[in-house]
């Protein structure tokens, strides 16, 4: 009988400083798996060596392809990219920068066999960042939580494994411009599998995420999974009217009783909080509009200049 393919699908943004280190690590490792193997390294428009790094793998191993985008389309493009091109039975995700071990794949595709269609990797513990990554990541997930109404797992990582039966949802179903890989294979269903891992420090380079890249991500996330922050505009517009009621019904007595109120503390205060929470309102609104913009304007998730394989040649 033949194997079964394992795809294993590589984001790679200017990683010239560990990529090597990576693939010697992987190859090591998926050389004793009982799986036919494919390598699928996506170039994600890296302005480095990587491009040539890579190109010399598709050279001379008929396991890697290399996928080279235009240009910098992100992170979650790029294992989208990988997930597409895929010809696996099953896939893994996973960094280039061996913070998502390669020791695990073995016991990942064990759970495949076990049956499981997903296996998501939690990160338990990690060696980079310390307290603030952990407060900012804890953090998001509490607020995605509590505004969707789907629960998505404390520190579920980019580190993991679908079926083909999976691809095929996110390849049909899954085509959002704002997209949330991870937050995606916790709601499409399926027998999953966690399992839990250690991610140790960046073996070398530096992370690509800045804090305002982070903030951005986390911001899209979030309007991808819930629709809440625009209901703002309904409960404070119920605050605002309840206050205005009671400021009316205040202003008349003290008028009855012939003793009227200063306006102009009351106008000021009242103007401000008012024109503050609308301008938040529209801004959020103008927000979500400029996703259904994206959406609607159709344009592609990413852009592949061209790939190396040796069967291309
Ligand atoms: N990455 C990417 N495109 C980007 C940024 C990052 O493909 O625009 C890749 C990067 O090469 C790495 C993975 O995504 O393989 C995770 O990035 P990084 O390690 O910088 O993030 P961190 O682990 O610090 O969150
Ligand atoms: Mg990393």
């Amino acid at each position: 009988m033949n194997k079964s393919v394992c795809s294993i699908v590589v984001s790679v943004y200017n990683e010239e400083a560990v990529i090597d280190q990576f693939y010697s690590t992987l190859t090591e490792i998926v050389t004793k798996l009982k799986y036919t193997v494919e390598i699928l390294f996506v170039n994600d428009g890296s302005t480095d060596n990587s491009r040539q790094l890579l190109d010399n793998y598709a050279e001379k191993d008929n396991r890697v392809k290399a996928i080279h985008f235009s240009r910098n389309f992100g992170h979650e493009a790029a294992m989208i990219a990988g997930i597409d091109n895929a010809c696996g039975d099953v896939i893994i995700c996973m960094d280039a920068d061996l913070q998502n071990p390669p020791q695990l794949l073995e016991s990942m595709l064990n759970k495949y066999t076990e049956g499981n269609d997903i296996v998501t990797m939690v990160r338990e513990g990690r060696a980079d960042g310390g307290l603030y990554k952990r407060i900012t990541s804890s953090l998001f997930y509490s607020v995605i939580n509590h505004l969707s109404d789907t629960q998505l797992k404390q520190n579920a990582s980019d580190f993991f494994l679908i079926s083909k039966k999976v691809a095929d949802v996110l390849r049909n179903n899954y085509r959002e411009r704002t997209r949330f890989l991870r937050g995606f294979i916790q709601i499409v269903g399926f027998k999953t599998a966690t399992m839990p891992y250690y991610a140790p420090k960046r073996a070398a380079g530096e992370s690509k995420y800045s804090f305002m890249k982070l903030a951005h991500f986390a911001f899209n996330s979030l309007v991808s999974f819930s629709k809440a922050p625009l209901k703002l505009g309904i409960y404070s517009g119920l605050l605002f009217s309840l206050l205005s009621v009671a400021l009316i019904i205040f202003s008349l007595v003290m008028w009855i009783v012939d003793r009227p109120v200063s306006g102009y503390t009351t106008i000021v205060i009242f103007l401000s909080a008012f024109a503050g929470i609308l301008l938040i309102v529209v801004g959020i609104i103008g927000y979500y509009i400029g996703f259904i913009l994206d959406e609607v304007k159709g344009r592609p998730l990413y852009i592949i200049q061209d790939i190396k394989h040796q069967e291309d040649k």
